[in-house]
């Protein structure tokens, strides 16, 4: 998009038949009734600046987006935490949410490393995230000597949500989303949800408003490979055996994509670069499950819960709550229509899933949480298992693959390539799509699109008026 609003002949080609990636949504067909599956519950949270500008240009006020009254976590046999309610502005809303937070106890407070704990504060982005090479999430907390019902709560909820298990999550990316939601901004840890499925509310939209910037959209065909022999331009093969004559190639794939196509394009970097893209790794399978139950959930239960210690769930999903053709199932039908989520799954691919298991203990998990479920019917599912999230590891910051590649004709765009604003997930896609569309402008003498961050720095003098800053201002025209 960033690169069709400035006037660039765009082809944008789509593997799968709607756009969205893993933030997609397709129709279903049960029967009589015509629902929508997803890849899963998504939070918008309001840090995501730049995501949030791309979503803007087919629903300028965001009115597609409804706010969730609160991010309620829940520790099996433990305490609950909620951001409901909590001050916006840093550094009081920490403060409150320790004081209010049954986690946290005068004692727990009184073990906190004190010298950790200020690390969480005096943070200088990008050389932060480099800080913690080689440290993971749960590494940091142990230093931290941070409590345990927090610990369950803020690490396993945090990591697993980045697919990740908290031993192998990088310590720097928790640090950089503490400072994001805590310290870097008084948008808080609430979140908006789309009011529709993800294509109508903003994919289909988007794509039709590509279209009338003059974009060419391929859906259901995959780039197979890039040429880049000659001094100019890239030939680009794709699957249904058409070729593509262009000046620039954006890879905006999932990770095992990009590797894939980038193991296989030669003449694309050096040995040294390369191995660093063929190093990235994705995260363990983690599975969806939709239900369409026979019966409604209790209507106190919140639209979306956290969950830890309650075996494989992460997470309950209300859908109706928020979405509008879940809630016309809903009333036609009188169940609810209810999303659980597994992450970070003990098993070395999606083949190796045992669905079945993992179905039986996520059913009874859910019983026990939303007891009213007990007994109920489920009148239809759908049930999906995937391993294409990237794994945001310990490994040294700097190694992660950037925007730029040494050709200049190719840049990376995706959750898993590095940008130094303390971003991550869905904003960090959209964030490197950006860069890399103001990439290929500056290399034409176009005017980028400005970029925006939550405040670089957390030192404490400042942190009292977090506010988003303009990160990169638009390179403009020469
Ligand atoms: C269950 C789940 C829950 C999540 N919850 C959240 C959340 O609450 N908040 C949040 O911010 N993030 C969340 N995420 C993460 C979020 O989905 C990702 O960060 C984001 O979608 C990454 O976008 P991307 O563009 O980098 O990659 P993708 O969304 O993977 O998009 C890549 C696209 O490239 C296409 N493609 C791949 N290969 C080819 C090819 N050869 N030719 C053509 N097309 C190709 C794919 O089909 C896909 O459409 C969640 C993810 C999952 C799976």
């Amino acid at each position: 998009m960033g690169l069709a609003e400035r006037g660039v002949d765009v082809v944008l080609v789509e593997k799968h038949a709607q756009l969205g990636g893993r933030v997609r949504s397709w129709p279903v067909d049960h029967g009589e009734d015509r629902v929508t599956m997803s890849r899963g519950f998504h939070a918008f949270f309001r840090q995501y600046y730049n995501l949030r500008a791309l979503l803007c240009r087919v629903d300028p006020a965001l009115d597609r987006l409804v706010g969730l009254d609160d991010y309620p976590l829940v520790l099996a046999g433990g305490h609950a935490d909620s951001f409901a309610r909590i001050p916006r502005t840093p550094p009081l809303n920490l403060a409150t949410f320790v004081a209010r937070s049954p986690s946290f106890t005068a004692r727990d407070l009184t073990r906190v490393d004190i010298g950790a704990a200020l690390e969480l504060l005096d943070v200088e982005f990008p050389q932060t995230f480099s800080r913690y090479d080689g440290q993971s999430a749960a590494e940091f907390l142990d230093r931290l000597r941070f409590p345990d019902g927090a610990r369950h709560l803020a690490l396993e909820v945090f990591a697993r949500s980045f697919f990740a298990p908290p031993n192998q999550f990088a310590a720097g990316e928790l640090v950089a989303m503490f400072h994001t939601y805590f310290v870097g901004s008084s948008e808080g840890l609430l979140f908006d949800v789309p009011t529709e499925d993800y294509d109508t509310a903003f994919w289909a939209p988007l794509e039709r408003y590509l279209r009338v910037c003059g974009a060419t959209v391929v859906t259901g065909d995959s780039v197979e490979a890039l040429h880049l022999e000659e001094p100019d331009g890239v030939r680009v093969d794709l699957a249904s055996g058409q070729n593509l004559e262009v000046d620039a190639v954006v890879i905006a794939t999932d990770p095992a994509s990009t590797r894939r196509l980038i193991a296989q394009t030669s003449g694309l970097g050096d040995e040294s670069w390369r191995e660093r893209v063929a190093q990235t790794r994705n995260a363990p399978p983690f599975a969806v499950w939709r239900l369409w139950l026979d019966r409604l959930v209790d209507a106190g239960r919140p639209p979306f819960l956290g969950t830890s210690g309650y075996g494989p769930l992460d997470n309950i999903t209300v859908v109706e709550r928020f979405e509008a053709g879940a809630r016309q199932w809903s009333d036609a039908h009188g169940g609810s229509v209810v999303e659980l989520h597994a992450y970070a799954l003990p098993f070395g691919d999606t083949a190796a899933v045992n669905s079945q298991s993992i179905q039986a203990e996520l059913w009874s998990q859910l019983n026990r949480v939303y007891e009213e479920t007990t007994g109920a019917t489920v009148l239809a599912s759908e049930w999906l298992v995937e391993a294409d999230c990237p794994l945001i590891d310990t490994r040294p910051w700097h190694l992660r693959p950037e925007v730029t590649t040494p050709d200049p004709r190719v840049v990376l765009a995706g959750d898993q390539i590095r940008c130094d604003f303390p971003v991550a997930l869905m904003e960090r896609a959209a964030t490197t799509g950006w860069l890399a569309a103001n990439a290929l402008l500056a290399g034409w003498g176009v005017a980028g699109h400005d970029l925006w961050t939550v405040p670089m720095a957390g030192r404490l003098p400042a942190v009292g008026s977090a506010r988003r800053v303009l990160a990169r201002s638009a390179p403009r025209r020469s």
